[in-house]
């Protein structure tokens, strides 16, 4: 790939300053595929440098200018849709298919939103006198990870591009091609030099020293909480804004009445989606506790019939993104082993017949409780713990009985009984009886899993600052002036 050992700053693709690289591996196969920069403290100056001096002309543009921009954007996106496409299958291992369906169209999906929102936003609304108006923030850092590229790249630039801020990217080290072509998209597309600038590095590095300094103004984190929590106290120091989405552990509630086979074949389809590399993947599945032995048999059938392998071929699952998230699945499944949960299907080691490449078998846990580690950590792969629950109450309780509060599945026939149910959980996203994600709605967690919105007009609010100027109008309420 023609820039993938450069930085884009200030406009131009650069050589880095801190010669440090990463050697980037195919997950399928372990070949390598990249060799790509670090940057160093000084790239990251550089980069906030070009976005600070970039923000004086680019905060001030007029919503006509930055939506004519975002708008050949997302005609460049969508032409090289594909090409993207193939690009996360490479880095991260997501299968083609799944890639083309879903990873790709995100992007587009929160192009269009970000455009949107902008073409409904008012800038400025009077209150008596005084004028309320919402500017960009300033110079904004973006440190996404590596299991929804596209997904989580575009859904802060997009925004921040629509609200007048210019912004470092940092994407994963994991995922750097597909954001290495967005970064040309936005230099074909006409942004203005610095107003979008992109870096590769590590998340203790650079990550670390956006995050510091003094210069930008807010970081955008999708990441783990431990990554999450890191870049909050590096940024105390400057009084930053900090919007984090971070991990999940989504509890999925099967009540008694609904069609409890069904809700199973189809929870296990949902927890393995990417390979099971979903922040919001249901990864506890909740069922009467009378149902387990079916549940288990069900669930067992249902994980048995993924394929594993190639992600460029017609199989359902691909590998896990590389060899460290590879032994930490596979260590979690032996702690599951370990507490004694029963393994349904699945284990620890690659399945039969794969010999190389980070693939993982599709993991079945039955008998699962709640205090077991294999249901408190997020997982991150294709492994699924099925625990009982006693009464609906108990169900609840055990859905919030966890560090985080991302989202939250509810299979129940009575809409009005899931809606009670709904209500109750505390997390920031529910989908009741398999209803479709909505990239238009908002997206965040509760507790341990983030802080603020993303996707449409929540996602540009972000970005905005407001700001009062009294006496806009020249006139003067009477009570007491400054
Ligand atoms: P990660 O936390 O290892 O890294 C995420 C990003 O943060 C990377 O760019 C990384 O370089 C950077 N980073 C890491 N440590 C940092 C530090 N100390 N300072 C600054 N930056 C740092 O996460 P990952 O393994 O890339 O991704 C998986 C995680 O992301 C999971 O926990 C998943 O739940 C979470 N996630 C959350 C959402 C959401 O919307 N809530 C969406 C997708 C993924």
């Amino acid at each position: 790939m023609k820039n993938s050992n450069k930085f884009y700053i200030d406009g131009k693709w650069v050589t880095p300053i801190s010669g440090e690289t990463f050697l980037l591996l195919n997950p399928a196969d372990e070949t390598p595929t990249a060799t790509i920069p670090m940057a160093g403290v000084e790239d990251v100056n550089a980069a906030v440098a070009a976005a600070t001096v970039a923000f004086e002309t680019w905060s001030m543009t007029t919503k006509e200018h930055r939506l004519s921009l975002l708008r050949r954007l997302l005609e460049l996106y969508n032409a090289s849709y594909d090409e993207i496409a193939a690009l996360m299958t490479r880095e991260m291992g997501t299968t083609l298919s799944f890639s083309k369906a879903a990873q790709a169209w995100v992007g587009t999906a929160h192009l269009e939103n970000a455009i949107a929102a902008l073409e409904q936003e008012d800038f400025a609304s009077l209150r008596g006198s005084t004028m309320i108006s919402k500017e960009p923030i300033g110079v904004c850092a973006l440190i996404t990870p590596w299991n929804w590229p596209m997904n989580q790249l575009v859904v802060k630039a997009a925004p921040a591009l629509a609200a007048g801020c210019t912004m470092v990217a940092k994407p994963s080290e994991y995922s750097p091609l597909s954001s290495i072509r967005f970064a040309e998209l936005i230099h074909e597309a006409g942004f203005p030099p610095g107003v979008y600038n992109h870096i590769t590095g590590a998340g203790e590095i650079a990550g670390a020293a956006l995050a510091r300094h003094p210069d930008v103004a807010m970081v955008s984190v999708t990441g783990s909480t431990r990554a999450g929590v890191a870049v909050a106290k590096v940024a105390a120091d400057t009084v930053k804004r900090v919007a984090q989405e971070l991990g999940g552990k989504s509890a999925n509630i099967v009540t008694a009445d609904a069609d409890i086979e069904k809700a199973v074949r189809d929870g296990v389809a949902a927890c393995f989606v990417n390979c099971g590399q979903a922040c919001r993947a249901p990864a506890r599945l909740l069922i009467p506790a009378a149902s387990m032995e079916d549940a288990k048999r069900w669930a067992k059938e249902a994980a048995e019939a993924h394929s594993v392998g190639d992600p460029t071929t017609a199989v359902t699952l691909g590998p896990v993104v590389n060899k460290l998230q590879f032994d930490r699945i596979n260590s979690l499944i032996q702690a599951g082993i370990d507490e004694g949960a029963s393994l349904v299907t699945g284990g620890v080691g690659r399945p039969a017949g794969l010999d190389k490449g980070y693939y993982i078998q599709p993991t079945v846990f039955g008998d699962v409780t709640n205090d077991m580690v294999v249901a408190q950590e997020e997982i991150f792969g294709p492994v699924i713990a099925l625990i009982g629950y006693q009464s609906e109450e108990d169900a609840i309780r055990i859905a919030n009985d966890t560090i985080y509060g991302l989202s939250a599945y509810i299979q129940c026939p009575d809409l009005e009984r899931a809606r009670k149910i709904a209500r109750r959980l505390r997390v920031g996203s529910i989908w009741i009886n398999g209803a479709d994600w909505q990239a238009d709605a908002p997206f965040g967690g509760y507790k341990q899993s983030g802080n603020g919105r993303e996707h449409a007009e929540w996602g540009l609010h972000d970005y905005l600052e407001i700001k009062s100027t009294a006496g806009y109008i020249g006139q003067f309420g009477g009570r007491g002036r400054a």
